[in-house]
């Protein structure tokens, strides 16, 4: 399954940031996902709690945003939404369009629980 893997490279990620904030627990953790990045949000919302548990994002809540696909066009020059099907420049209609944004997955934010206020 492939938003298991992706989960666990993001818990990774998540672990190697709490052992830097020298904390124990993960709270929250936000990610961006484009609709062209090949990742389900629902499916990776449940492969989550498989691949943090165990670790210190166990849990934890994963929230997902869901990121525009985002085209420039060298035509006109200009940058416009675009759709996951149809990458077109909303200005001019050229198709030979870069995208700027859409294929990315990545860690927006992360909460931690800090415990050391209530011992
Ligand atoms: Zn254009």
């Amino acid at each position: 399954m492939h938003e298991l893997s992706v989960c666990q490279a993001l818990i990774s990620q998540v672990e190697e940031l709490a052992q830097r904030e020298m904390v124990q627990r993960v709270e929250r953790v936000r990610v961006g996902i484009g609709p062209l990045s090949g990742v389900e949000p629902q499916l990776l919302q449940h492969a989550y709690p498989l691949a943090a548990a165990g670790t210190l994002a166990e849990n934890s809540e994963l929230e997902i945003e869901n990121r525009p696909i985002r085209v420039h066009c060298p035509t006109c020059g200009k940058t416009s939404d675009a759709n996951a099907s149809r990458l077109l420049c909303a200005h001019c209609g050229d198709w030979q369009t870069t995208l700027v944004s859409g294929d990315e997955l990545m860690l927006l934010q992360v909460e931690f629980i800090r415990e050391t206020d209530n011992v």
